[in-house]
């Protein structure tokens, strides 16, 4: 490492001092030596010492545009010239309406009411809530329960954490927690047979147990077509369209998390076109302010609205806000995003783009250590092995996932691994060119630093 200049060596002991990372084992953090950004341009990330990375996971899949995007910046100071934020208790505002129509308008049909909150997990958290809710309040009161799907990831608040299934991140808030029925992802990677049998399997526990708590189910939650955080586990084609059949035939709400797929992630503008698929519930965060601040929304449609309409005696309000709830700057970015998306034609970008990273995965599954890789759109996973005949994973402990994001760095790309998965996620206006520069750092550090690097751990 070169020497670093005063200011960064301020600035990493003031935040080793002060602060304390989300997923992170604090230990290691204190132990290493930090990159601390300082600006962004375009797809790049830049830290306090001018190095430049190339922003590989959309700053934790939220950036869509790039950083500093001039039609964003502008939008967000016009509305600093108006109002910064105002509450939605009792209160209409003028930019969370515009979003709201335009929402409703690109959503899957039937989608019409849009309740606002700020990240991904109060998304789900909401859905939860008014699925609840929702039979509460038309007299089924014993549908009280989820049906969720292993290695699911809805965020980490406490009831969204209750219908998730990474037992890592998980399992010991066990206690804490209500009971959710699991069925087993649909993850052919790991299932000895074809992808639609794995995809049948998942349908048959799901319908088993919609059978058997016949009555007792409020909602069916998912991720459509990708789990992210799992492992980037991408579903069969049709495993979507045929779960969200069995909510319709047994007459339970289908909430689809699009925090991480929607905006583009998967080559349309939500998971859920892709299979025709038009859920009660529908969870957005990450993308929608184009990955500018934090803002998020729960789409709902007129069926389940109509059901929290009534009398006040009735009682069947929804009782559930934030104090930010529908925030203007945040709305006044998700609006110039939304502008942007058809301005620069990105929808219609996206299977040039989706083509180069099927390429480059396909060269990379032939390299030492690389065991499947997958991708749906622009969310692609490579997951390393410690052997490629057998399959056998490396112990997570080892971290060679991090390890090899370490080398990336090095290398000009900023790239988060999930255990031994190593995940891309590009932001959907990322230029071809940036995009190959990114997949050669990835690829050239996979076919060269990666054997070194399993030696260096001596297994
Ligand atoms: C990231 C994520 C969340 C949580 O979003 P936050 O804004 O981090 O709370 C929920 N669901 C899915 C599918 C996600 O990927």
């Amino acid at each position: 490492m070169p020497v670093m200049n005063k200011r960064t060596e301020q600035l990493i002991k003031l935040d080793k001092r002060y602060l304390w990372h989300p997923f992170t084992q604090m230990s290691d953090w204190l132990a290493a030596e930090p990159v601390i950004i300082e600006q962004g341009e375009g797809f790049y990330l830049i830290d306090t010492e001018g190095r430049r990375y190339i922003d590989g996971v959309s700053s934790l899949w939220c950036n869509v545009h790039g950083h500093r995007v001039g039609a964003i910046d502008r939008a967000i100071g016009e509305q600093l010239n108006r109002i910064a934020h105002s509450t939605l208790l009792g209160l209409g505002q003028s930019r969370s309406i515009e979003l709201a129509e335009k929402l409703v308008q690109i959503a899957p049909e039937g989608l019409e009411k849009v309740f606002y909150s700020d990240s991904g997990a109060t998304a789900v958290e909401i859905a939860l809530k008014i699925a609840y809710q929702y039979w509460q309040n038309l007299g089924e009161s014993n549908r009280t329960r989820f049906i969720a799907l292993r290695e699911a990831y809805h965020g980490d608040t406490v009831g969204a954490v209750s219908v998730g299934g990474v037992e890592l991140f998980h399992g010991i808030f066990k206690k804490l927690l209500f009971e959710t029925y699991y069925v087993p992802s649909p993850h052919p990677y790991r299932f000895e047979g074809t992808a639609d049998q794995c995809a049948d399997y998942s349908l048959e526990n799901m319908e088993y147990l919609l059978k058997q708590n016949a009555g007792q189910i409020a909602a069916i939650v998912l991720e459509p077509l990708v789990q992210g955080a799992a492992g980037m586990i991408v579903h069969p084609s049709g495993f979507l369209k045929k779960a969200a059949d069995l909510a319709r035939r047994y007459k339970v709400l289908l909430i689809a998390d699009e925090v991480a797929t929607g905006f583009g992630r998967t080559g349309r503008m939500f998971a859920c076109e892709q299979e025709g698929v038009q859920p009660d519930l529908m969870c957005l965060a990450k993308g929608l302010t184009g990955g500018y601040l934090p803002l998020a929304a729960t789409l709902a449609t007129r069926q389940v609205f109509d059901a929290f309409l009534g009398s006040r005696q009735e009682n069947k309000t929804f009782y559930h806000g934030h104090t930010y709830t529908g925030n203007a700057l945040a709305c006044a970015a998700a609006l110039a995003s939304l502008e942007l998306f058809e301005e620069n034609k990105i929808l219609a970008s996206l299977s040039e783009k989706e083509a180069l990273i099927e390429k480059s995965l396909k060269r990379m599954k032939d390299l030492p250590y690389v065991g499947d890789v997958r991708h749906r759109g622009l969310m692609a996973g490579i997951e390393l092995v410690r052997d490629k005949t057998t399959q056998e994973p490396f112990a997570w402990e080892q971290a060679v996932g991090a390890d090899v994001c370490a080398a990336m760095r090095l290398r000009g790309a900023m790239v988060r691994p999930l255990g031994n998965v190593i995940v891309l996620m590009p932001a959907p206006a990322m230029d071809q060119e940036t995009l190959q520069g990114l997949l050669d750092i990835v690829e050239c550090t996979i076919r060269q630093d990666l054997p070194s690097i399993v030696k260096g751990q001596g297994t």
